[in-house]
């Protein structure tokens, strides 16, 4: 029996990828200063996994920003209008994942989207009719042989040819069907590029087939593969796949000439039935997702010796994988310093994983797997019970009844009452939340943190910031102000801290997109609010000024899907736990005089599942609502906003109106604003505010590009419901851009009432 993983982390354990990089945006390093970092941190993973006894070590894992941008760049899909930049092959590849706007040009980036239902994202590429798909790339050859320098035979990771061309948007006539020999023929020389190198294993990652396929999908899976794998010089061809199960395609998989199948036994809901129901042929290696590669709970042995144990019975050759990358846990609890034994034994990280993976190796070829230390140190470990339970929290949830999820009077009703008592004009502007972490912000929260400077000290500057932030956007002449969330250091973790039932880490940091880390919290126990966590600075924001200021809150589903969740009661117990300490919150907010409350939900859509036959049942039948819970509670004159990241919400549109908010502002501009033709045809009835430039480049979108946004929006959109504000929050960006990027939007807005007038 071996051992593999799917990936692992790749911006280093103390993010070290993410600063370097920064350093050479800002042009404080030079590019092979960036390559040197990047290549000690391969080698240290290298190191770790071969330490911890792995046996099957991936490679090309790495990515200076996304792997599916490097499958473009691999795979010769690089538009022209970045070509024409002239620049050097690594800043091309900067411009395609960031945007460029300087002396070579002004180009946006890619867009990018959520990668499947986790909160890591891709850049998306591009394809149009003269797309010529070649390899145009050596990165996986180059890193192989860096490892193989370093004594090891690893085996290669690249996204496969059918998730990379359903993932990928097509620009021109052309679609995926007419790139299959192109395509083929690209990864059949990589594979016999690799065959020269000396690999023996190639992992092509497919986390496509988990999703409903079409016979067109099947007919397009199948023509790639019987091309691809028609050329395999002699190199073995491992078919991976995570984040559910491959019910669609399984036995057609188990005919086709891979030497092995990798399936999630973890989310795949049907993932063991199909291995017992078709069985497992001989001939190929069951690579098993047993070891959750995206929480961080320790893995429950005795249920992972039975589960192999069965798939034994169908599967020959079996190797213990992770379920999917380890890219979506943090490194290593080694550097969780002040996180007590207590806690710290129920966690196991990416490194960790590792060593369960080894001690599972072990446990399972022993003669009898109930003797070994480890086994019975993880039986102790799960028969304890965890602390953290909350009776009073349980029974409020218990109580909860239907009128709960109600909010009175209807929408229509409340529109009325709103626009007499705010009188906004047409199209009022607004932004999403938070203003630039400026490094003084941050330098400022650090001491605090560290305790160089005293609450007193650290509150005043506070009201600095947010008084002049306030004053900013009244000199540019917003209509809904914000107080800029300068005490936030991120959405989720700021309510963790002050939520009980919420564990801390201090360096668990997860790659979100890019050079951008998040750092969720753990929900440790049963959730509820200790006191109040906004009132003081949205009503200090709200004494500054007479317009209005946003309340700001982030949601319940959000705070869960960006959170590690328990694995011993269910999600939905979880949301409605949040949901009520939040719900606490906004009427706390209303109490103290704060008119408009936003209650963001940035990543409800993102953990919608894969396949459609489970929306409802599995997720928006408990999303939805927990999300009314919260604002229910409010009277008609309050205003509830709500913001969703990315507006890939077509096909639940009616659900989300049915989040019964006042006003929702989404991402529109990097997807070309279709999302409008859907809300016009859905009769969509909550106000919006689709973005109306990409705040995730840092260019600064001039005042005309933004009223051409804006009329094609009013094509679709009665203006009595159209507001204008950036697609999310500002605080990646810094001062020198957003301040020009609002005062062109003021502009744009104000233009473009005129013409409504
Ligand atoms: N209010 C948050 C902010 O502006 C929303 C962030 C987000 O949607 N990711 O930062
Ligand atoms: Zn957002």
């Amino acid at each position: 029996m071996k051992t593999s993983i799917i990936g692992y982390p790749r911006i280093g354990s103390l993010r070290e990828l993410k600063f370097a990089s920064e350093k050479y945006f800002r042009a404080e390093i030079s590019a092979s200063e960036l390559e040197a970092t990047a290549k000690s941190l391969r080698c240290e993973n290298l190191k770790i996994q071969k330490e911890s006894g792995l046996d099957l070590i991936p490679s090309n894992d790495f990515s200076f920003y996304d792997g599916m941008l490097d499958t473009a760049v691999l795979l010769n899909a690089v538009p022209e209008r970045y070509r024409a930049l002239g620049l050097s092959k690594l800043d091309t590849y900067f411009a395609m994942a960031r945007g460029y706007q300087g002396d070579h040009g002004d180009v946006k980036a890619f867009a990018m989207k959520k990668w499947f239902h986790t909160n890591y994202h891709y850049m998306v590429p591009e394809i149009d009719d003269a797309t010529q798909l070649k390899l145009a790339d050596t990165k996986p050859f180059d890193l192989f042989a860096e490892a193989k320098a370093e004594g090891v035979i690893t085996k290669p990771v690249i996204i496969g040819a059918y998730t990379f061309l359903k993932l990928a948007r097509f620009l021109g006539t052309k679609k995926a069907a007419d790139f299959v020999d192109d395509a083929a023929n690209a990864y059949i020389e990589i594979l016999s590029r690799l065959a020269e190198c000396g690999a023996q294993w190639v992992q092509f990652d497919e986390p496509c087939l988990v999703k409903d396929m079409t016979d067109a999908d099947k007919a397009l899976f199948t023509s790639l593969y019987a091309k691809i794998l028609s050329g395999k010089n002699g190199v073995k061809v491992l078919l991976q796949t995570y984040f559910g199960d491959v019910r669609d395609c399984y036995q057609d998989l188990c005919k086709m000439d891979f030497d092995g199948i990798g399936l999630d036994f973890i989310e795949g809901k049907e993932s063991l039935s199909l291995v017992q129901n078709y069985g497992f042929p001989a001939d190929k290696v069951l690579f098993a997702g047993v070891v959750n590669g995206r929480n961080i709970w320790r893995n429950h042995y005795e249920k992972t010796v039975s589960l192999v144990k069965t798939l034994q019975e169908s599967a020959a050759q079996i190797v213990l994988n992770t379920s999917c990358s380890l890219l979506h846990v943090p490194y290593t609890l080694r550097h969780e310093k002040k996180m007590g034994e207590n806690y710290r034994k129920h966690f196991a990280y990416a490194e960790e994983k590792l060593g369960e993976l080894s001690e599972l190796k072990s446990i399972l070829t022993a003669e009898d797997p109930t003797v070994s230390a480890a086994y019975q140190n993880n039986l102790a470990l799960f028969a304890q019970p965890r602390s953290g339970a909350n009776a009073d929290v349980q029974a409020r949830v218990a109580a909860l009844t239907d009128k709960d999820f109600v909010r009175l009077p209807e929408f229509a009703v409340r529109e009325q009452v709103q626009k007499e008592r705010f009188q906004l004009p047409l199209l009022p502007t607004t932004t999403i939340g938070s203003f630039p972490q400026t490094k003084e912000v941050r330098a400022a929260r650090a001491a605090f943190r560290k305790g160089e400077s005293t609450q007193d000290q650290y509150d005043a500057f506070l009201k600095e910031q947010i008084t002049a932030c306030i004053r900013l956007q009244e000199q540019i002449g917003i209509d809904v102000l914000v107080h800029g969330e300068f005490e936030r250091n991120d959405m989720v973790e700021y309510f963790g801290e002050s939520l009980e039932g919420y564990l801390f880490t201090e360096k668990a940091w997860v790659q979100s997109y890019g050079t951008r880390c998040v750092k969720p919290p753990v929900i440790w126990g049963d959730i509820s609010r200790a006191k109040p966590m906004t009132v003081k600075w949205s009503t200090f924001a709200q004494s500054l000024t007479d317009l209005p200021v946003k309340g700001m809150l982030t949601g319940p589903v959000t705070i869960l899907n960006w959170s590690f969740p328990r694995e011993d009661i269910s999600l939905k117990e979880s949301a409605y736990q949040i949901a009520l300490a939040i719900r606490d919150e906004v009427l706390d907010l209303e109490a103290n005089g704060i008119s408009i409350i936003q209650v963001d939900e940035a990543a409800l859509r993102e953990k919608l599942p894969l396949r459609q036959s489970d929306w409802k049942s599995d997720y928006l039948d408990w999303a939805i609502p927990a999300f009314r819970l919260v604002h229910s509670g409010v009277k008609p004159e309050t205003q509830i906003h709500t913001h969703m990241c990315y507006s890939e919400f077509a096909d639940i549109i009616h659900e989300i109106d049915d989040m019964d908010a006042d006003v929702i502002t989404f991402e529109a501009s990097r997807s070309d604003l279709t999302i409008l033709d859907v809300l016009k045809a859905s009769n969509f009835r909550t106000e919006v505010g689709p973005g109306v430039y990409d705040i995730h480049s840092p260019r600064v979108p001039s005042q005309e590009e933004i009223e051409t946004a804006l009329k094609k929006m009013l094509d679709k959109i009665p203006a009595e419901k159209l507001w204008v504000n950036p697609d999310c929050g500002l605080k990646t960006r810094g001062n020198a851009e957003t301040v020009p990027s609002l005062e062109n939007l003021v502009k744009a807005a104000k233009a473009v009432r005129k013409t409504l007038a």
